[in-house]
């Protein structure tokens, strides 16, 4: 087999990069940032993600992230809040994406950076640098799609990140992702390392245009009773990252041509449920293990779906409540009457366990 080509990366294009090496087929990955950047994501890494990051042989403790123990979902004036089943941690995706890329190229990758991908056809990548044909095309450019190739428009919905720094804010939710839902649109906001806190949030398009721009959203966000304190904090980026028309909800498989579809441009997880990061891995390592030992894409893509079909539609399901003002009601009516409840939706939405989406 000559080198594969993954294209994008992001966790998905690292991971599948890493794997492939270690099995003796060292592919060379096209990266169109020249170097680290900031990612729009609510950098909450669930167990699984980081289970998959320790087989990577990287430890995210290690790059500085900090523990998240708690989830809080708040509602208006309601709140529920629970340990989380599983222990999961806060990274910035400027440092752990660049970590695994870096931890690829050590691996044996061939990183090329600042290469943009501009389309696919027959097997040959057009980059900017040229036409590269591979017997093996991984497509992993996540929230981006490659020209010809689209994944189906989300909804009219734009999604924020900003960082924030506020000690005493901070102190309060040490260890904790809080997930605020509102009229049009839900809010994370947690820790991240160097003390900082990164509010990221999905917001319905009408509603954004009717306020105007970031400073009127914000100030909107504050009015929220579980947000209010951001009022006071010190934002950290000059203006917020941005992203509309998320498809969530998409998957790809069962797929016939050819292209080994990875991470975001295979399934894409509604974002509160914070496993969008687990599946870019799982589904690098699911795609690097299958191309080594000879199966097609068409298998993988199988093998993908049947793993990512259920968490992805029962949290679409939980988002079609969150989105409806009387769903939220009884929900939170329901997350704070069950002991347990929330704790069994977080277990609900992983994908399978840590080991499920490697080949039988
Ligand atoms: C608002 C929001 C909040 C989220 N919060 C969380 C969270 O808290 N926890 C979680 O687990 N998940 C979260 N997610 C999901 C998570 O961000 C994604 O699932 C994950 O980043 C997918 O990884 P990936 O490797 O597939 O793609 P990406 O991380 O998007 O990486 C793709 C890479 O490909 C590169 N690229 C793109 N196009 C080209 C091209 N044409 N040529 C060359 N390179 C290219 C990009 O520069 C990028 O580095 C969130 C998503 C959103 C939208």
């Amino acid at each position: 087999m000559t080198a594969p080509l993954i294209i994008g990366g992001g966790l998905a294009g690292a991971a599948a990069g890493i794997d492939l090496a270690r099995s003796g087929h060292a592919p060379l990955l096209l990266e169109r940032e020249t170097g680290p950047h900031d990612k729009i994501c609510g950098e909450f890494l669930s167990g699984e993600a980081v289970a998959a990051l320790a087989g990577l042989g990287e430890d995210a403790r290690s790059l500085g992230a900090v523990p998240i123990t708690r989830v809080e979902i708040n509602a208006g004036q309601r709140q529920a809040a629970a340990a989380l089943p599983f222990p999961a941690l806060s990274l910035s995706r400027r440092v752990l994406d660049e970590a695994m890329l870096e931890r690829a190229a050590t691996a044996g990758v061939e990183v090329q950076r600042g290469v943009n991908v501009r389309g696919l056809a027959d097997g040959v990548a057009q980059t900017s640098a040229g036409d590269i044909a591979a017997p093996a095309l991984l497509l992993a450019t996540g929230k981006h799609d490659v020209r010809g190739l689209p994944r189906p428009d989300g909804p009219d919905e734009i999604g924020f990140k900003m960082y924030f720094r506020d000690p005493a804010l901070s102190r309060r939710l040490a260890s904790t992702v809080a997930v605020t839902f509102f009229d049009g649109g839900y809010a994370g906001l947690q820790p991240v390392e160097g003390g900082r806190l990164n509010l990221c949030l999905l917001v319905n398009g009408a509603h954004y245009r009717e306020l105007g721009n970031w400073p009127a959203l914000l100030a909107r966000l504050i009015t929220e009773p579980a947000l209010a304190a951001l009022g006071d904090a010190e934002p950290l980026l000059p203006r917020p990252l941005a992203i509309s028309r998320v498809p969530y909800g998409h998957l790809a498989g069962p797929t016939t041509d050819g292209l080994w579809r990875l991470g975001d441009q295979a399934a894409v997880i509604p974002s509160f449920c914070g496993d969008g990061m687990a599946i870019a891995l799982e589904s690098g390592r699911l795609a690097a293990t299958m191309l080594a030992q000879g199966a097609s894409a068409a298998d993988y893509s199988q093998a993908l779906l049947t793993r990512t079909r259920r968490p992805v539609r029962l949290a679409m399901a939980a988002l079609a409540v969150a989105r409806h003002p009387l769903g939220r009601l009884a929900a939170m009516a329901g997350l704070s009457a069950i002991p347990g409840g929330l704790a069994l939706l977080a277990r609900l939405t992983r994908v399978a366990d840590p080991h499920a989406l490697a080949p039988a």
